[in-house]
């Protein structure tokens, strides 16, 4: 802050607060997103290093005129793109405390590192995840923490067949093998094949016909490849698809797991905070009886990015895979827990923490889960409407927030609807109302539409859907009718 006295800061920090507030007002009512004017673009691109400083206010002139203007469009009620959600405001202003505390939430006794434990501690009982003292870290993403938990497992998987991974790799052993479907996001294949394990050694278990593990079919895998003398040790079964927010029946495949002594993972990053609706509930029970839980505060929460969460069952496996420190050398000042850098592969954190507290703390438990039941409300509606309209499918029944449709006008041809609406959604964003992004679905082409915003109207739902008929209607005049 050497150029930047005090009052420069305050006047431009005051500014600041304007600019955001101006810019979150004013998003419903713009475009939800826009391709770049390309000099715009450019601008960016090939923005020069600048030699000498600009004051602070200059760079709000800069963000507000040159960044501001050109969002991705997640913050928008009718951006139902992906699995990104609109920031909450409470976060938003608990970024800017964060950063201007600047820890490094590794260890130590400072705020920031307490404010992990409680607010991991609270985001386990808002999912109702078991927790013991230290049961969890905070991480950039599910990606990441699906790479913690995984790691966990697969050296709890060695340690048990005599060897320690952490001194003498996988090099010798036979193949772990874990199991997992063709639903199952591409961050668990990441993680296989960073940690060593092969994704050769990544079996695809089938799904019935909602997009679930097929129990039966993971029992007969697993003999199977006990049989061969392979080494079963992992089964990643997830809490809402990104494809179509299918939720896997944990109750079953946790006495597998129990049974054959496998570690369950459960992939929750999207659609864990779904079982905060009464109404759906039920079909997550057995969640809690899994190893690890991996999820994501920046999706349905959401709490700005970044915020993903890892949740241990025995916390002294996370632990022992990552800690560097011997155990006679721990710091008793910083608790038996020790640091958050014993958890995990992120020295140097940031201070992730007061955005999720003050998300939390803003809306409380009631208030979450009437956010997440107006979603879970919202997307069985949109499933309704798909399903009342004659030119729109359902592919897959709504489960959680995500609803899998596809444009399909009477008598099309297969490969012709295959065609537009492999094209759709991006002919539906150019036209700035709605955004929707795709997906394929047994070698379907379709949308997905999630649902993130309690501020979504039914009204959105149903520009959405017309949006949707007026580019796939457009589609289908340019391939010179159907
Ligand atoms: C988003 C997502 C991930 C990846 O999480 P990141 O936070 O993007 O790293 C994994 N699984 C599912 C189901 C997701 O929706």
């Amino acid at each position: 802050m050497s150029d930047t006295s005090a009052d420069d800061f305050r006047t431009a920090a005051r500014a600041a607060a304007e600019l955001v507030s101006d810019y979150l007002d004013a998003l419903p009512g713009r475009p939800v997103w826009q391709p770049m004017d390309p000099a715009a673009r450019q601008a960016l691109l090939t923005a020069p290093l600048p030699a000498e400083g600009l004051p602070l206010t200059g760079l709000l002139e800069v963000i507000g005129t040159q960044v501001m203007p050109a969002p991705m469009g997640n913050g928008n009620p009718r951006f139902f793109g992906w699995v990104n959600s609109a920031p909450a405001p409470a976060g938003v202003l608990a970024t800017l405390a964060a950063s201007a505390m600047n820890p490094s939430s590794a260890g130590g006794d400072h705020a920031d590192v307490h404010l992990e434990r409680a607010v991991v501690r609270w985001i386990a009982e808002l999912v109702g995840f078991p927790h013991p003292a230290g049961g969890g870290i905070l991480t950039s993403g599910t990606s990441m923490a699906t790479i913690l938990c995984l790691a966990a497992a697969r050296n709890r998987a060695a340690r048990r067949a005599g060897r320690d991974v952490r001194q003498d790799g996988l090099a010798g052993m036979p193949p772990l093998i874990a199991y997992a479907t063709g639903e199952t996001h591409s961050c668990v294949r990441k993680a296989v094949e960073l940690l060593g394990l092969g994704s050769r050694h990544l079996r695809t278990v089938a799904t019935d016909s909602d997009g679930r593990l097929d129990v039966t079919a993971l029992a007969t895998a697993v003999a199977e490849d006990r049989a061969a003398g392979l080494l079963p040790f992992l089964v990643v079964a997830s809490a809402g698809t990104v494809g179509t927010g299918a939720v896997d029946a944990f109750e079953p495949i946790a006495d597998l797991c129990a049974a054959e002594q496998l570690w369950l993972h459960v992939d929750g990053a999207y659609g864990a905070f779904g079982v905060l609706d009464a109404s759906i509930a039920g079909q997550y029970a057995g969640m809690d009886r899994a190893d690890s839980l991996a999820l994501d505060p920046h999706k349905w929460l959401g709490v700005p990015v970044d915020c993903g969460c890892a949740l241990v069952r025995d916390t002294e496996e996370l632990r022992g895979t990552f800690s560097l420190v011997p155990s006679y050398l721990r710091d008793e000042a910083a608790g038996a827990l020790g640091w958050f850098s014993e958890y995990g592969m992120e020295q140097t954190r940031p201070f992730r923490s007061l955005k999720v507290w003050a998300t939390i703390a803003h809306r409380g438990r009631d208030g979450i889960a009437a956010d997440i039941a107006r979603c879970t409300a919202l997307a069985r509606r949109l499933g309704e409407l798909v399903e009342a309209d004659p030119e729109l499918e359902l592919l897959a029944p709504v489960r959680t927030s995500i609803v899998a449709f596809r444009y399909k006008p009477a008598g099309a041809d297969e490969n012709v609807v295959n065609a537009i609406n492999k094209e759709l959604p991006v002919e539906v964003q150019l036209r700035g109302r709605v955004f929707v992004t795709g997906a394929l679905l047994d070698g379907r082409e379709m949308l997905r539409a999630c649902l993130l915003n309690a501020a979504t109207t039914e009204a959105d739902l149903e520009l959405l859907l017309a949006e949707v008929r007026a580019a796939g209607a457009e589609l289908t005049e340019r391939r010179g009718g159907r």
